[in-house]
């Protein structure tokens, strides 16, 4: 009954044919398709032409695979075997109809194709985002690099002409040139925070510092910065906040300051002010909260997200300037240290910012000597031998009129490396201290300090050398030192910044 069954219902796949040694078919069955008695394998298909040498040998089996043949109405993909004996046995054909395998194959290897093809064009794509957005970071480094050395010039001359005597009138004009300048370099330095923080090269610094002299230079800087725009600044810190503190001080008053400034200048009239109070202090760590409150034109509920993204401004009053960056850098910075800034506002009202950060608050922090800010000491009684490596001119007179001012140093400029080695080694009286450019038009400051550093003379190799550059990434200090470079002064500098590092290093 079942073999019935199995005849009636199972559809046949496998055709056996018994044929002459010439090819002539003795027997078949019609599994696949009829074919008379007698016919000549080689005439059903073209692909049987070329089997009469096989059908001649003795006990051998011939395999072949993904048969595309086409026999009268008969289409089908077929594995087919030659069976030969050795007796008087005639060859056997097999001939396997594999259609259906061979097209799910052939899906799948399509499929599988397909999705490796698409992994390809999604790595190309990739690798196109990252070239893009390492063009982007270099382009914006090299750039603000570029801005900086013009920049220099103009602080330290605003800085010396701010110093001879002048009429009330071109004191005016300084103050004008001097914030344009500040406001110049902020920008840059915000660019530049942008390209880091999007390169995921951004990172805090967690050192002791001290929050309560943090707090006071706020209120004494903003106080006036208020009064300044006819508006009150008012502040509250809680009396139990951590005097020292462990966190980045630097990047607080990033927050802060950015903050303060937006409220300062979104605020027509009425007030701005500062909170600062203690959540708790659980497991060594102070949990700090910050609020801004201002009572200016506030910023609509739609607009909450698309503040905190670069480049974004939303106040129809194109009186405001900015670079719509800073709030993106905020934000950055207080998820660093895995926090979020708060939003609340109403329009024509005025807006809170408010944020909770953690910080390290135990009774072993202690701060780190730093030197006061009027310490620029030199020794009165000795003249110094300073060479500058530098081609760009207005660093140059920079850093003569600077040095001029003080008139205890001798200036030697030099740009090429056989220069700086000539002077090291003839300067009639030795060399105290280098200063070198890094990108210098067409040598490295770096490569220029490991000439240096292999000098035959012992004190010629331990000159001081404190490399000039906008190039203050962490990977740029350490190949900075590892040239033998001391030490580093991030461009632009300013008449203070420039003495004090010098003052570092020659005492
Ligand atoms: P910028 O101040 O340079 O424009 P920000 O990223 O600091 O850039 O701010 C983005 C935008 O958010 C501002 O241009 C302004 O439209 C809005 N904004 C920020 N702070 C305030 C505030 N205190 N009051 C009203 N609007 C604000």
């Amino acid at each position: 009954m079942l073999e019935e069954y199995k005849k009636k219902h199972t559809k046949p796949l496998v055709q056996h044919l018994i044929l002459e040694l010439n090819g002539d078919i003795l027997e078949t069955d019609e599994a696949l398709f009829s074919i008379s008695k007698n016919e000549n394998i080689a005439n059903i298909h073209p692909f049987f032409e070329t089997l009469s040498t096989l059908l001649n040998t003795n006990n051998e089996d011939f395999n072949f695979s993904c048969i595309h043949l086409n026999i009268g109405n008969y289409t089908a993909i077929c594995d087919i075997i030659i069976k030969t004996f050795s007796s008087d046995k005639k060859p056997l054909l097999i001939i396997h109809d594999l259609t259906e395998h061979y097209k799910t194959y052939q899906t799948t290897a399509q499929v599988r194709n397909e999705s490796v093809i698409n992994s390809q064009i999604l790595e190309l794509k990739n690798n196109y985002l990252k070239e893009k957005e390492a063009f982007k970071n270099t382009f914006i480094a090299n750039f603000s690099h570029e801005l900086r050395d013009p920049l220099t010039g103009i602080l330290t001359f605003s800085d010396i002409l701010s110093k001879t005597s002048l009429t009330a009138q071109q004191k005016d004009y300084i103050q004008i040139l001097n914030s344009s300048s500040s406001f110049l370099k902020q920008m840059i330095d915000d660019i530049l925070d942008i390209s880091k923080i999007e390169a995921g090269k951004l990172e805090l610094t967690i050192e002791p510092f001290s929050l309560s002299d943090l707090l006071e230079e706020l209120k004494l800087n903003y106080t006036l910065k208020a009064k300044q725009k006819g508006i009150e600044f008012n502040y509250n810190f809680d009396t139990n906040l951590p005097q020292i503190v462990g966190g980045d001080s630097k990047r607080l008053r990033q927050v802060i300051t950015n903050l303060l400034d937006n409220a300062i200048k979104f605020t027509p009239e009425g007030s701005v002010t500062l909170n600062v109070s203690l959540n708790q202090i659980r497991a060594q760590k102070a949990s700090i909260h910050f609020e801004i409150i201002d009572t200016g034109i506030g910023i609509k509920k739609e607009h909450y997200k698309d503040i905190f993204s670069s480049f974004t401004q939303v106040s129809e009053n194109d009186n405001y300037k900015g670079t719509g960056l800073g709030l993106a850098i905020v934000k950055y910075l207080v998820e660093l240290t895995n926090s979020k800034v708060n939003v609340e506002s109403e329009l024509g009202k005025g807006t809170t910012f408010s944020t909770s950060i953690n910080f390290l608050a135990h009774s072993g922090l202690k701060l780190t000597q730093q030197k006061k800010q009027t310490d620029i000491e030199f020794n009165p009684n000795k003249k110094y031998n300073i060479l500058l490596v530098e081609d760009s001119e207005i660093t140059q007179l920079s850093v003569l009129k600077i040095l001029a001012t003080k008139g205890q140093f001798f200036l030697d400029i030099a740009s090429n490396p056989d220069d700086v080695i000539s002077r090291i080694s003839t300067f009639e009286n030795e060399v105290d201290l280098i200063l070198m450019d890094i990108k210098l038009k067409e040598h490295n400051g770096e490569d220029i300090a490991k000439q240096i550093r292999s000098l035959p003379e012992r004190q010629h190799r331990k000159i001081p050398i404190i490399a000039m550059t906008a190039k203050v990434f962490k990977e740029d200090f350490k190949r900075y030192k590892k040239a033998g470079i001391n030490d580093v002064l991030k461009k632009p500098f300013n008449e203070r910044q420039f003495l004090k590092k010098l003052s570092e290093h020659l005492n």
